[in-house]
């Protein structure tokens, strides 16, 4: 394909014609066999589905051409594809996490990594004189979330990628809330980049799934895949199927979803009862200028903190009508949460945080929502 700019190539890779039809939609193959001649030999590339399938496929080469990638597996989860990637670790190695991340990856390093003796240091990834520090001994993965979740950290990936490199480390990059529509790691400098397709790339909070997609079609790609193929955390073709869906209009939706959080960071930004706002985009955030320079278009997360603590903000959620309390984010529908009630027994986030993932609704009903909601 000729075309480079992410949203044509959201559109069409993966999703050409099927050749043996004409069909403009992909075919759903549900196989979970293929017809082998009687030595094994594989007359289509297929075998059985856990080992792949043409659906699946298509996601692949869609992530691979979005990312800049060489290799491609999809997952699951999220999860699945983080612990898949985790798992291919040697005992006793040691990782960087970042100080603000997704909780399922504060729960794999602080309850399930330490069982096989993995060291996991946790630094704040903003701060790069932390992380040099962090990373003056043998380092076999340096992990990254921009912008992280929940407080919507930034950090400059291509300087990270370099020091982790320096290091000997793998480097990963979380690049679930950014989508490669705004943010492509692999060109900046890292390795890997991990999704959770279960938000923007599905786009409509109706189907769960994980990838991670290689810069290289190295050793380490053939051991996760060959890792997956065995222990069988793989996307199942009709979750593939609507991923795929979801590709289609994935540049129409990050767009509105970046235009609708400027219009609600801009107006949550000046309204009293707001201490403060959350959003690369603004100027004030301390990462805008990483921001801007590695990112399209700062994103539709945000979170938000209150003057009245965590009284407001549990106000705040229970009085708002177009934003759902819910968990997830990154789909048309915009949602709140107050993270620190949903962290467990020992909650991270901030008490008068919410969190908001801005959806598609016309910008100006949800500014009313949340002005409702504030007085
Ligand atoms: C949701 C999420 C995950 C986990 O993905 P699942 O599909 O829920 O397993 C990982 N990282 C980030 C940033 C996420 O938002």
């Amino acid at each position: 394909m000729t075309a480079k700019q992410p949203a044509t190539l959201a559109v069409h890779v993966g999703n050409e014609p099927d050749p043996t039809t004409g069909a403009v939609a992909p075919p759903l193959h549900l196989s979970t066999t293929f017809r082998h001649g009687p030595a094994g030999e594989r007359s289509a590339g297929y075998e059985y589905q856990r080992e792949g399938n043409p659906t699946n496929d298509r996601l692949r080469e869609a992530l691979m051409a979005l990312e800049g990638g060489k290799q491609a597996m999809t997952f699951a989860s999220g999860m699945a594809a983080m612990t898949t990637l985790l798992e291919c670790l040697p005992n006793g190695a040691r990782v960087l996490f970042p100080d603000d991340c997704y909780t399922g990856l504060r729960m794999l390093f602080e309850e399930f990594l330490p069982e096989r003796g993995i060291q996991a240091t946790v630094v704040d990834m903003a701060d790069l004189d932390a992380v040099r520090a962090a990373c003056t001994t043998p380092l076999a993965m340096l992990w990254i979330e921009t912008p992280s979740n929940p407080l919507m950290k930034v950090a400059d990936i291509a300087a990270l990628a370099e020091i982790g490199h320096r290091a000997g480390a793998t480097v990963v990059v979380d690049n679930t809330f950014a989508t490669p529509l705004l943010q492509r790691p692999l060109a900046l400098g890292a390795d890997i980049v991990m999704h959770s397709t279960t938000k923007y790339f599905g786009g409509h909070s109706d189907v769960l799934g994980g990838a991670l997609v290689f810069a290289e079609d190295d050793a380490l790609a053939h051991k996760v895949a060959h890792r997956l193929h065995v222990t069988g955390a793989v996307l199942a073709p009709f979750s593939a199927w609507l991923t795929l869906r979801g590709c289609r209009s994935l540049g129409a939706r990050m767009a509105m979803h970046c235009a609708n959080a400027r219009k609600v960071a801009d107006f949550l930004a000046t309204h009293p009862a707001v201490e403060r706002v959350n959003w690369p985009g603004l100027s004030i955030h301390p990462g805008h200028d990483i921001a801007a320079r590695q990112m399209r278009d700062f994103g539709g997360m945000m979170s938000i903190q209150l003057r009245g603590g965590r009284e407001a903000a549990l106000a705040m959620a229970g009085k708002l009508h177009l934003f759902t309390n819910a968990t997830s984010l990154g789909g048309c529908e915009s949602l709140v949460e107050h993270r620190a009630s949903v962290e467990g027994a020992n909650p991270r986030s901030p008490q008068n945080l919410l969190r908001l993932s801005v959806g598609l609704e016309d910008g100006d009903d949800l500014i009313a929502d949340l002005a409702q909601a504030l007085s």
